[in-house]
C-alpha cells in the first residue's frame, strides 16, 4: 500500500512517522521549496492528546530530543488591564507542554529525507477504476497511490475538489502575531499558562517559549544526525484588534513588519512600558499579521481514495489551542487504522472511513469549544 501524503505540517509529517514506523510505503508533497523557506515559528501548546498521538508516531529513539526541546506551559491564566493590574485569574490548563512549530517540525522530518518531496505543490487528483489515485501537481507531473491524504493546511486544493461545497470563514477584526526575545523582565509578563492583556481597543495574549534544553545542542548531544534549529527562548504574542490598523489620516500603509509595529506601538500608547517594550523589540523575521479562520461543519462524505486531516478538514481560531493538537490526534488515529489495513485487518476503505467518522465528529467539537471560546480574546469594537 502506497499513502502520498499532500503537505509537510505538522499532521502530514506526524503521520508519515507513524506510517514508516508501521511498515507503509509513504511519500509526502510539499509546496514549499524546503523545510524553512517561510517564518514557521511560533510557539503551541501541546495538551496530552496531541503529546500522546506524537508519541505513538515518532520512533521511540526520538522520544528523548522531543521532550528535551519542548516548554512548560504549566500554572494559572491571568487577565490583566493595560496596566498590568489583575482583573481575574482563569482556572489552571490542563498539564501540557509548550513547542515551537519550527522545531517540531524538524523534529517530525528526522528520518524522511527520502519521504518527503519539496517545491511539490498537489493541485488535484483523480480517482482510478483500478482503485488507485493520482495526484497531480502544479509543475505538470502526478504520482500514484492506494490512498491520498490531505493535509495541505486551510488552503486545501484537495479539499476544494474532495468537498467543493465546504466553507472556511475568516473571523472578523484583525490579529497580529508576535515575537520578542525573552529576557528576564519579559518573563515576569507570564507567570504561569499565559496572560490577557484586556486593554482599550485591543486585546493582547502572551506566552512564554521557553525550552529546557537549547535545541540545536539537544539534538547535538541525543540525535546527532537531526540538525534542530538554533532557537533562543521567546515570548509569543498575539493582539487582536476590532478591525484593521488603519493608518495616521493620510499616510501611506506599510506593508512590512515595521511598519505594522509601529501602528500597534502607536495603539497602545500609555500602556505598561513593560509590554510597549515587547511590541518594540520583536522580531521582524517572525512577526506578522495573522487570519483568523474557522470551518463549518461539513456531513461524511462517503468514502474515497481521498481524505483530509488537520486544518484542511476542521480549521479552527487558536483561542482553544486544539488545532494542531487535534491535527495530531488525525494523524495517529489514522496511522491506526491504515495500520489494521496494511495488515489485513480491515479492507482500506472501511479504515478510512472509520477513521473519518471519528475525527469529523471530535475535529467539528473542537472547532466549536474555539469559537466559543474566542470572545474572551476579542477587543469589544
Ligand atoms: C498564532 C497561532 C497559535 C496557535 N496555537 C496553537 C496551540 O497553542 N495549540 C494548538 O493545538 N494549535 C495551535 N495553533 C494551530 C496550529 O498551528 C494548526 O492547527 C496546525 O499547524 C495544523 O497543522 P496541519 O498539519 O493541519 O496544517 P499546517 O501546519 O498548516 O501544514 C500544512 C502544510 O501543507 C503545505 N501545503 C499547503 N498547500 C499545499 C499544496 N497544495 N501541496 C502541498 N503542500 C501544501 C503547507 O506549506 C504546510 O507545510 C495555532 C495557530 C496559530 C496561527
Amino acid at each position: 500500500m502506497r499513502v502520498m501524503v499532500a503537505g509537510a505540517g505538522i499532521g502530514g509529517l506526524c503521520l508519515a512517522q507513524g506510517l514508516l514506523r508501521a511498515g507503509i510505503d509513504v511519500r509526502v508533497y510539499e509546496r514549499e521549496a524546503a523545510a524553512d523557506s517561510r517564518y514557521q515559528g511560533f510557539r503551541i501548546g501541546l495538551n496530552g492528546a496531541g503529546l500522546a498521538a506524537l508519541r505513538e508516531c515518532l520512533p521511540g529513539r526520538l522520544h528523548g530530543l522531543l521532550e528535551a526541546v519542548l516548554g512548560s506551559i504549566a500554572g494559572e491564566r491571568r487577565v490583566v488591564d493595560q496596566h498590568l493590574a489583575l482583573l481575574r485569574q482563569l482556572p489552571p490548563a490542563d498539564g501540557g507542554a509548550a513547542a515551537d512549530r519550527q522545531v517540531l517540525r524538524r523534529l517530525l522530518l528526522a528520518g524522511l529525507a527520502d519521504r518527503v518531496e519539496f517545491g511539490r505543490a498537489v493541485v488535484g487528483y483523480t480517482e482510478r477504476a483500478d482503485r488507485t489515485v493520482v495526484a497531480r501537481f502544479a509543475d505538470g507531473t502526478s504520482a500514484v497511490g492506494e490512498l491520498l491524504v490531505g493535509a495541505d493546511g486551510v488552503g486545501s486544493p484537495v479539499r476544494r475538489q474532495l468537498l467543493p461545497e465546504a466553507e472556511v470563514v475568516t473571523v472578523a477584526g484583525n490579529a497580529l502575531l508576535g515575537r520578542t526575545p525573552l529576557t528576564e523582565r519579559s518573563a515576569a509578563l507570564v507567570p504561569g499558562f499565559g496572560t490577557i492583556v484586556r486593554g482599550p481597543g485591543a486585546c493582547m495574549l502572551l506566552g512564554r517559549m521557553q525550552f529546557r534544553r537549547p535545541p540545536r545542542l539537544a539534538a547535538a548531544e541525543l540525535a546527532p544526525e537531526i540538525d534542530l534549529p538554533d532557537i533562543g527562548d521567546y515570548l509569543r504574542w498575539v493582539v487582536m484588534l476590532p478591525g484593521p490598523l488603519g493608518p495616521a489620516p493620510g499616510a501611506p500603509v506599510p506593508g512590512d513588519w515595521a511598519g505594522v509595529r509601529d501602528r500597534l506601538l502607536a495603539l497602545i500608547d500609555g500602556w505598561h512600558p513593560d509590554l510597549v517594550d515587547v511590541v518594540r523589540r520583536s522580531d521582524v523575521a517572525n512577526s506578522s499579521p495573522l487570519t483568523v479562520r474557522h470551518a463549518r461543519p461539513v456531513a461524511h462524505w462517503g468514502t474515497r481514495r481521498v481524505t483530509l486531516l488537520g486544518d484542511a478538514i476542521h480549521v479552527m481560531p487558536p483561542s482553544g489551542g486544539q488545532g494542531a493538537n487535534t491535527a495530531l490526534r488525525d494523524a495517529a488515529l489514522l496511522c491506526r487504522s491504515l495500520t489494521a489495513a496494511h495488515r489485513g485487518e480491515a479492507g482500506l476503505p472501511a479504515a478510512v472511513e472509520a477513521y473519518e467518522r471519528r475525527m469529523l465528529d471530535y475535529g467539528f467539537t473542537a472547532v466549536r469549544e474555539s469559537l466559543e471560546q474566542l470572545p474572551q480574546f476579542t477587543p469589544a469594537p
